[in-house]
C-alpha cells in the first residue's frame, strides 16, 4: 500500500469523493496542485492513495476505512473498488482538519408532498463531526441522499417532525433496504419522533409483519416534546410545533456553539422562535405565498419575523409549494428579516 504526501485544501469532500470513484485518478499529485489553485476553502484535507489492500472495505461500512492507524471517511461507493482485482486509485477525504465540529446541511428535499421535479418531499441531512443526521425522509430521500454520497450504512440517527406521508414515505424503504441490501446494516438505527410515533412505527411494522423487522440491528424510538438530547460532541434540542399535536421542531448545537434550527410543519410558534434563539441557521417551512396562507403553516414574512424575533443569523426557507416559484417570496420574507436569506433547493448544501 502506498499513501503518497499530498494533501490539498477543498471546499466540497462529497464531489470529490464520488468523482475520484467514479473516474481513478491518473496522476494525484497534478490533480491535487490543479485544485489546490481552485479551493478557497481549508477545512478538508485530501490524501491521494493507491492501495491493493481493499479489505477495509469490507468492515461493514463503506464509508470509513482504517490505513496505517488513521481514519479515513471515503465518499461514495466502493463495490467499483472490490470489483477490481488490479491496484486502484482512488482520493480518500480526510477528516475535517477544520478547528471545532464540522457542521454541513444538505438539504435532501425543498418541496411538499405536490409530485414535482424541482421539488422533492421533506428531508435533511445534517453532518456534524463524524455524525450524520437524517431529518424527515419524504419520498425519494433515499435516492437524493446518494447523490450526496450517503447510504443507510451512514445514518447515526434519524429523527422525524411529525409523520404525515410527505415527512415519513421513505421510512420503510429506507429500513427495508438496512436488512435486505447487499450490504445489510449491522448496527442499530435508533429513531427520534414526535408523541405518537412509536404506535405509528409499531403499526406500520404490523402491516409488513416480518420484512420490516430487521435480525441484525435493534430499532430504538425515542418520543421527544420539549427534551434534551445529549450526543457528547453536540446536542439536541426539541419543542412542540404548531402544526398537528405529535409535531416538534428541532435544534442541534454543537459543544463549539455551532447551531442549527429546523421547523419541519409550524404555523406561527413561539416555541419556534426560542429554538431558532441565535442560530447560525434556521431552516423554516414557508410553505404558501403571504396571499394564500393556510392554517399550520407559515407564508414568506411569518418566517421572515420568526427569524428577526429569533435574532437567527441566516434562515433557509424551505417546503415551498410550486406556486412560491412563481412570486417573489424572498421581497415577501424580507418585509421582516434583514439577514442572510435562502431559498432552498434540493441537494443544496450549506456549511457552518
Ligand atoms: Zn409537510
Ligand atoms: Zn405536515
Amino acid at each position: 500500500m502506498v499513501i503518497q504526501k499530498t494533501t490539498i485544501p477543498m471546499d466540497n469532500p462529497f464531489d470529490q469523493g464520488k468523482r475520484a470513484i467514479q473516474e481513478p485518478q491518473g496522476d494525484g499529485i497534478d490533480d491535487a496542485k490543479e485544485k489546490q489553485n481552485r479551493c478557497q476553502n481549508k477545512k478538508y484535507q485530501v490524501s491521494f492513495c493507491e492501495s491493493t489492500d481493499l479489505s477495509y472495505m469490507s468492515s461493514g461500512t463503506n464509508t470509513l476505512g482504517m490505513m496505517g492507524g488513521e481514519s479515513y471517511r471515503l465518499f461514495g461507493k466502493t463495490q467499483m473498488l472490490k470489483m477490481d482485482p488490479k491496484p486502484v486509485r482512488f482520493n480518500m477525504v480526510h477528516l475535517p482538519i477544520k478547528k471545532g465540529l464540522s457542521m454541513e446541511i444538505i438539504i435532501l428535499g425543498s418541496g411538499t408532498c405536490v409530485p414535482s421535479l424541482k421539488r422533492g418531499s421533506p428531508g435533511l441531512i445534517l453532518r456534524i463531526g463524524e455524525s450524520i443526521l437524517l431529518f424527515d425522509s419524504g419520498t425519494g430521500t433515499i435516492e437524493r441522499m446518494l447523490k450526496g454520497g450517503i447510504t443507510y450504512l451512514d445514518l447515526d440517527v434519524v429523527l422525524y417532525t411529525h409523520s404525515h406521508p410527505d415527512h415519513v414515505a421513505d421510512l420503510v424503504p429506507l429500513i427495508f433496504a438496512c436488512k435486505y441490501g447487499e450490504n445489510p446494516r449491522r448496527r442499530d438505527l435508533p429513531i427520534i419522533g414526535g408523541r405518537g410515533f412509536k404506535s405509528y412505527f409499531q403499526a406500520i411494522q404490523g402491516v409488513y409483519g416480518p420484512w420490516l423487522q430487521p435480525d441484525l440491528f435493534q430499532i430504538p424510538i425515542r418520543e421527544v416534546y420539549d427534551d434534551i438530547l445529549d450526543y457528547n460532541l453536540f446536542r439536541v434540542l426539541s419543542k412542540p410545533m404548531n402544526h398537528i399535536p405529535e409535531s416538534v421542531g428541532y435544534r442541534v448545537e454543537s459543544h463549539d456553539g455551532k447551531s442549527m434550527a429546523l421547523s419541519g410543519d409550524t404555523d406561527y410558534s413561539p416555541n419556534l422562535v426560542e429554538l431558532a434563539r441565535d442560530a447560525d441557521v434556521l431552516v423554516i417551512e414557508s410553505a404558501l405565498p403571504d396571499e394564500m396562507k393556510a392554517e399550520g403553516h407559515l407564508t414568506p414574512s411569518l418566517a421572515g419575523r420568526i427569524g428577526r424575533e429569533a435574532n437567527c443569523k441566516k434562515m433557509v426557507l424551505t417546503h415551498l409549494y410550486p406556486v412560491c416559484d412563481t412570486i417573489d417570496i424572498v421581497k415577501q420574507c424580507k418585509r421582516e428579516y434583514e439577514g442572510e436569506l435562502l431559498i432552498a433547493e434540493d441537494l443544496m448544501e450549506i456549511s457552518i
